[in-house]
């Protein structure tokens, strides 16, 4: 190749923002088990075609998302057509969701100079969302601080807000962000932490919690991940650390965790956007809060936030025998959801992680329970696909003013029932 185009071309490669022009995200309606394992085999051939599955093929009464890249499109539809296997076509052009995005994201770069001033009805990058945190601990030091629990494999802090009226206090736990592109998670996170300062001795009962229990709240729980889908690849999931023999980076942090590392439901192909690494445990920003969990010792509640698609989630997603604490937890996110819903009407799924959404080994919360923690829990926010990991950011506020309610339900019940 000639010198200068393949200058050119590593410049590319190396800084350009990978764009999704034609892509297509499908949603099939797999009809019968049969349709489930054709779309099982199209998976499995996902990182050869480049296809991206939003909602992997589980079974016919969930639906299949799956972003497709143009190259491609003609191979998949031929597939289903062949197959009989009906589709519609839930974004068209994904890169037209992305310039909407971009060009909204845009009208807020400017770093404001308080968190009262924070636009939290937009998407931020990295740089904003870590200096957001240092100016609220900086407002409100009697309660917030910031502790950094580790490192990323990039070298970025891993920084977690703790919110605290006093020594020797049980935590409860909150991540949002641990997957990058679930954008609408790290935002909601950020109005958490507002929300938070706000409604200290105003709000009477999130008063009591916080006069009991310490909340830990880790907002850009996958830093490396979430600075790539700004710089380069808005539909990076992963970790950012290079798989060693292989040209596929990254590995699914929530399918990391010593909670039947390697089993059914995560994959041994690095390429895979469920790749569980070399090792349990073998990514630092996992590693970071596993070491957190055992030497704080005493979290009573441990909550991982992703999206899409409105649930809430208790263990096991590895295993269909029933958590022990099962009724309680059911009963508990009932509730929770019940809250949720009052305020617009979203609705959400509940039940453990195998029965409602999938096999899945490895998983946070599944980690989290068999340490101990009763109250583990994730949730899908908004939406049930319309937009998936896009969601206009008009829907932030929303978002994140009824999953509160939720997780007010969860702590003050946390609150309510020691163990
Ligand atoms: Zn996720």
């Amino acid at each position: 190749m000639d010198r200068l185009l393949f200058l050119a071309s590593l410049f590319v490669a190396v800084f350009a923002k990978k764009t999704f022009e034609q892509h297509k995200v499908l949603r099939i309606n797999a009809e019968d088990e049969a349709q489930i394992s054709l779309l099982k085999e199209l998976s499995e051939h996902a990182p050869r075609l480049g296809l991206d599955f939003w909602m992997e093929p589980v079974h016919e009464s969930l639906p299949v998302d799956v972003r497709v890249p143009f190259h491609s499109l003609q191979l998949v539809r031929a597939f289903l057509a062949y197959n009989e296997i009906e589709y519609d076509v839930m974004i068209e052009n994904v890169q037209d969701l992305l310039d909407d995005e971009g060009r909204e994201m845009a009208k807020y770069r400017a770093l404001p100079k308080s968190t009262d001033d924070f636009v939290y009805s937009a998407y931020h990058n990295l740089n904003a969302i870590y200096s957001f945190m240092d100016m609220l601990v900086k407002e409100n030091s009697n309660l917030v601080s910031k502790i950094v629990i580790g490192q990323s494999y990039e070298r970025r802090p891993l920084n977690v807000l703790k919110f605290s009226t006093g020594a020797n206090r049980p935590g409860i736990w909150i991540d949002t962000g641990i997957h990058s592109r679930e954008w609408v998670t790290q935002a909601s996170g950020i109005w958490f932490a507002k929300k938070i300062v706000t409604d200290y001795r105003r709000d009477p009962v999130l008063t009591d919690i916080l006069n009991n229990y310490d909340i830990f709240l880790e907002i850009v729980t996958n830093p490396d991940g979430f600075a790539y889908t700004h710089s380069s690849d808005r539909m990076w999931r992963k970790t950012r650390k290079p798989n060693p023999g292989s040209s596929c980076v990254g590995v699914d942090p929530n399918r990391n965790w010593d909670a039947n590392f390697g089993g059914p439901g995560s994959s041994n192909n690095p390429c895979s956007q469920t790749y569980h690494g070399p090792s349990a445990h073998s990514e630092p920003e996992v590693k970071a809060i596993v070491d957190f969990v055992k030497s704080h010792g005493n979290l009573k509640a441990f909550v991982s936030i992703h999206s899409y698609s409105q649930m809430l989630l208790y263990p096991y997603g590895y295993t269909r025998t029933p958590a022990k604490d099962r009724p309680e937890l059911h009963k508990l996110a009932r509730k929770a959801i019940h809250a949720l819903q009052s305020l617009y009407n979203t609705s959400y799924k509940f039940g453990s992680i195998i029965t409602t959404i999938y096999q899945a080994s490895g998983g946070t919360i599944d980690w989290t329970y068999n340490q101990g923690i009763k109250y583990s829990y994730t949730f899908e926010l908004r939406d049930t696909g319309r937009y998936g990991f896009i969601l206009p950011a008009n829907q932030i506020v929303p978002t994140a003013e009824e999953t509160w309610l939720a997780l007010m339900a969860i702590m003050e019940h946390t609150k309510n029932n020691p163990y």
